[in-house]
């Protein structure tokens, strides 16, 4: 468990006033771990675990990814790990299972929806992750697509049933994990204080989030032009969630691309953001762009942004700010 500890000590970034701000990687692969670690990420906020199942050409059984699970809690021993359950649909098709075909795939049977009706697949996820986090200490198990506190109940109690039988066969695991939701759709919007009092993080995935809030395709590039992230809605919603969030003390980060993109770190801090998880690329430029931030120019630079009802005023604070570094 130490192996990697010196390696992975990191510079513990702060802004030029001192407020400390965490920076964790965004992992696809698990060869993307050792650039993770060399970049001084502090955990991995998102590992997400699509991929083992988009390469291979039928689901993957609990065995095999207990192998990949394993070998992500061993690199990053020491570290926290935010695991995400299976994430597909929409913009990650399986070639060998296609549960969300219809109109509209974005729409669809797709990420937790897929997941809570298919529950042997569900299940052998999440047995292959409490098995390969047995030794593991700081391990978060994270929900994509959530909607509803009743669906959130549902994927929790997965969770503690598949531990219960893990018990039963008396095969090591992970006695229990935190369980988080990803902020994605806008429904939770309406009940982020009640989540806050079950859900033990939060992570906000701008990329969908964006989308459905302003129901504009992601990968569509006709609509390209609406998919703007400073949409005043979109910028008063993150704002709200963070509050509702960071009032209760649990902790919220951001997932989405939206937080490598340096024009948008100002604002993020503003609203009172301080955990980033970016693809591991982008760790050192926002190391530096948050290291000459002061906070209270970001405060002041986010009460204006979220002033602002329309995206020409929006845009207009933000270049502004861009023009000023
Ligand atoms: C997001 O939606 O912002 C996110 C991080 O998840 P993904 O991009 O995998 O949908
Ligand atoms: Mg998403």
């Amino acid at each position: 468990a130490t192996r990697s500890a010196k390696s992975v000590m990191s510079p513990l970034t702060r802004t030029s006033d001192g407020v400390r701000v965490h920076l964790l990687a965004n992992i696809n692969l698990l060869s993307e771990l050792g650039i993770a670690r060399e970049l001084k990420a502090e955990g991995v906020g998102l590992y997400r675990t699509e991929f083992p199942f988009l390469i291979r050409s039928s689901f993957p059984s609990e065995e095999e990814q207990y192998l990949v699970y394993k070998r992500l809690f061993d690199e990053m021993a020491g570290q926290e790990v935010t695991i995400r359950t299976l994430d597909i649909g929409g913009d990650k098709m399986l070639a060998y299972s296609n549960p969300t075909a219809g109109s509209n795939p974005e729409l669809g049977l797709r990420s937790i929806r897929f997941s809570l009706s298919h529950r042997n697949i569900f299940e052998q996820q999440l047995r292959a992750i409490l098995r390969a986090s047995a030794e593991a200490e700081n391990v978060r198990i994270l929900f994509p697509m959530i909607s509803s506190l009743d669906e959130f109940r549902e994927a929790k109690q997965a969770v503690l049933d598949s531990i219960t039988s893990l018990k039963q066969e008396y095969a090591p695991h992970h006695p229990g994990p935190a369980t988080g939701i990803m902020i994605e759709v806008p429904s939770v919007m309406g009940i982020i204080r009640e989540f806050t009092t079950e859900a033990d993080f939060f992570s906000i995935g701008t990329n969908d989030f964006v989308q459905y809030m302003i129901g504009v395709d992601r990968g569509n590039e006709k609509v390209a032009d609406y998919y703007r992230p400073y949409h005043p809605s979109v910028l008063r919603g993150l704002a709200q969630i963070v509050r509702a969030v960071t009032e209760k003390d649990k902790d919220i980060s951001i997932c989405g691309e939206m937080a490598h993109e340096l024009e948008y770190i100002p604002f993020l801090l503003g609203i009172g953001v301080r955990r980033i998880s970016v693809d591991p690329q982008f760790l050192p430029v926002l190391q530096d762009r948050i290291s000459h931030l002061n906070l209270s120019d970001a405060e002041k630079h986010a009460k204006e942004m979220l002033s602002k009802a329309t995206l020409k005023d929006t845009r207009e604070v933000l270049q502004r700010q861009i023009a000023s570094n």
